[in-house]
């Protein structure tokens, strides 16, 4: 693995061209006011009538269409749902300029081919590992967030070039900026979501939890233990991995995490992670979002309401209301 850093990036690859930035959430408004600060153009493109127009007018940015922002741009970041990608693709297309790079913060539409760019672009992918708001935050204090980066066509030669001065007017450089492929970026961030991150993590909260209300435990006890606690966990793994985790706990909770973790996520665990694995890589689940999204999205939403309804949300909610801290 390459590693690429301050010093490395050329910011006139993408000098005196404008940068359209399609999307306002999380990520493109990050983006475009890190970019603006380092010194690029940059016009943000959105449906006329969506929430975040005035807000990208509020901070600053002439707003315009999707195509009108794509007009005469030099690079075109992704920065709207993955599920809207493709159509807003085949409606800029006419409007996207010749050898145009075209840029994205997560592979899912060019590796699962739901977008095929035209032959004259350049396709590359920054995918800041991190949500927008610390990408902006981090910027302003003078650093950076580590940022991914893969190259899928590079027609001009310059396709790296102009990805990492991308990632340098983000601040990423400052982080460091990694490569990686679009296969390799798309597959591993799914997994990650699925299997330990949104998807594992929480159904061995929701599963502890009820496992001690059912034994005849209070709900709210059990909310403090599997819930509410996972967060002095998390912060002690993120700040120093399993090392300061065992530094921090007691002699009694690191034996019995040594002892009892492994029987509850065994082999058989890890073999249903192989199979969820196996579903992403041969397009399985691509498949399964892309029609579920297309048909409105029925089971997404029944599921959704059973997670929402469940006992642990209910008590959760109670608990939380008073601890007047995590508004802040
Ligand atoms: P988001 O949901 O926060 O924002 C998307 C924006 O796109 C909205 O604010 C709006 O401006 C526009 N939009 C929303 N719905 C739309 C629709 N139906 N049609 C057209 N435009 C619409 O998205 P995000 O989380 O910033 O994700 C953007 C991209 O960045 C995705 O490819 C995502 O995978 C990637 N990414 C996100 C994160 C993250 O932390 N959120 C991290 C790395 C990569
Ligand atoms: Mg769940």
């Amino acid at each position: 693995m390459q590693l690429f850093e301050e010093s490395d990036a050329h910011p006139e690859a993408l000098g005196g061209e404008r940068i359209a930035v399609l999307g306002y959430g999380s990520q493109g408004r990050a983006h475009a006011l890190n970019l603006r600060d380092s010194g690029y153009e940059v016009a943000v493109g959105l449906r006329p009538e969506g929430k975040t127009w005035a807000r990208a007018e509020n901070d600053g940015f002439a707003v315009r269409t999707f195509e009108q922002a794509t007009e005469g741009a030099g690079l075109i970041a992704f920065l709207t749902p993955d599920m809207v990608q493709a159509r807003i693709y085949e409606n800029i297309l006419p409007r996207i300029r010749e050898n145009a790079t075209i840029l994205f913060a997560h592979g899912f539409n060019i590796h699962y081919a739901r977008i095929t760019p035209r032959e004259d672009l350049d396709v590359v992918l920054i995918a800041p590992k991190g949500p927008g708001d610390l990408v902006r935050r981090q910027y302003e204090a003078g650093r950076g967030v580590p940022c991914l980066m893969a190259v899928h066509r590079d027609v001009t030669g310059r396709a790296q070039a102009r990805a990492l001065a991308y990632a340098n007017g983000l601040g990423g450089t400052r982080g460091g900026v990694l490569t990686t492929t679009f296969a390799e970026e798309t597959e591993t961030d799914l997994f990650g979501e699925q299997a330990v991150l949104c998807g594992g993590l929480s159904e061995l909260i929701v599963r502890g939890f009820e496992t001690l209300v059912e034994a005849g435990y209070q709900p709210e006890v059990a909310y403090f233990e599997c819930m509410h606690e996972v967060k002095l966990i998390v912060d002690l793994l993120h700040e120093g991995g399993l090392a300061k985790m065992h530094e921090f706990v007691s002699e009694t909770a690191k034996y019995g995490d040594l002892t009892s973790g492994p029987k509850v996520v065994d082999d058989h665990t890890q073999e249903r992670m192989r199979s969820v694995l196996g579903e992403i890589q041969d397009g399985t689940f691509a498949q399964n979002w892309v029609s579920e999204y297309e048909s409105g999205l029925p089971e997404y939403n029944r599921l959704l309401q059973e997670d929402l309804n469940s006992r642990i949300e209910q008590v959760g909610a109670q608990l939380r209301g008073r601890m007047a801290w995590l508004k802040e």
